[in-house]
């Protein structure tokens, strides 16, 4: 018996339309994520990892090919889908503890709610103490905890993960790879990790993808 993929690519292509002429960065890429799986997709700089990651969240329409979630196809942004990104995408005016909520305000939860979940989620990720710091007051590791931690807040089904740690120390990532694992066996999510590291990857996932140089294959 196999499970049904919880996300699946299928034959996607993405071409990038520049002055200076197309640039093809995506060819016929297909991937299928099963549900609980942790998956790490290494290839080297320029081969379109953040590109397939955009796409399978739904914020990139591939020029050519499907991204199905489940039964569906995804048409955008969805709620079951969460993504961190290297770094940078937090709000630098609004603190460790308003980042978080953000999500959960958009999709209309009453205020005393969405605090408590916030503070729920920065303690899991190590944070407590730090709720009220706003991001240049952080490390770069914090920072990406926080990052992590908006990103559970919609309690998505599938984590997208571009580089999360690799502007960091080797220590730092290391004790983030472990709270993403504690995080992962605890919560059972579906991971996929983007990472250029091949020995993070193989110590972290259940199967790890390759991807081949521009345009990714
Ligand atoms: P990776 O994340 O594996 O380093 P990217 O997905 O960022 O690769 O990029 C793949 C290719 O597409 C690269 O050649 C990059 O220069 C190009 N590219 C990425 N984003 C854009 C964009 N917005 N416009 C034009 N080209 C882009
Ligand atoms: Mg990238």
């Amino acid at each position: 018996m196999t499970d049904r993929p919880i996300l699946s690519a299928h034959r996607i292509t993405h071409i990038y339309p520049t002055p200076r002429g197309e640039i093809l960065a995506l060819r016929e890429v297909s991937l299928t994520l099963q549900p609980g799986e942790f998956v790490c997709l290494v290839g080297p700089s320029g081969c379109g990892k953040t590109t397939l990651l955009r796409i399978l969240a739904g914020l990139l329409p591939p020029t050519r090919g499907e991204v199905w979630l489940g039964e569906q196809p995804l048409r955008g942004p969805d709620r079951r889908v969460g993504i961190v990104f290297q770094k940078d995408s937090l709000l630098p005016w609004r603190t460790a503890m308003e980042n978080v909520r953000l999500p959960l305000e958009l999709s209309g939860w009453p205020r005393p709610e969405a605090a408590g979940r916030a503070q729920a989620l920065l303690e899991q990720v190590g944070l407590q103490g730090f709720e009220h710091a706003y991001p240049r007051e952080l490390s770069g590791g914090m920072q990406q905890r926080v990052a992590l931690a908006r990103a559970l807040a919609a309690d998505p089904e599938i984590l997208l993960l571009d580089e999360p740690f690799a502007t960091l120390d080797a220590i730092t990532r290391e004790r983030l790879n472990e709270v993403l694992v504690e995080l992962w066996e605890r919560q059972r999510k579906t991971v996929l990790m983007v990472t250029h590291d091949v020995q993070e990857a193989a110590w972290l996932a259940d199967r790890v993808l390759i991807m081949s140089p521009r345009p990714g294959t």
